[in-house]
């Protein structure tokens, strides 16, 4: 068969049906990737009623005070990512 073949309304429901997969696919590969935000060290606490600041809580920085690094949730997780809920 031939895309003439094909109905407009078959056409638009098969490119919706491949949207629809496409959006899907791409919240599966956002769940399961390796980011600072799927990592159990990776704390939120508000600085504001708006606003809320991550902490990793595997890292430090800074001798005399050391500190917790600060991280995007959405950054590239580093070697000691470990998964909320134990799951690899
Ligand atoms: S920096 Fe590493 S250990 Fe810290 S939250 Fe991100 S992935 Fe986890």
């Amino acid at each position: 068969m031939e895309l003439k073949d094909y109905t407009t309304e078959q056409l638009k429901a098969e490119l919706k049906r491949r949207s629809e997969l496409k959006r899907a696919q791409k919240a599966e590969e956002m769940r399961t990737a390796k980011r600072c935000r799927n990592c159990k060290h990776c704390k939120g606490e508000p600085i504001s009623s708006w606003s809320i600041r991550y902490k990793c809580m595997a890292r430090m920085w800074g001798k005399k005070r050391p500190r917790h690094y600060v991280v995007n949730p959405s950054k590239k997780a580093c070697e000691l990512f470990e998964r909320k809920g134990g799951e690899e």
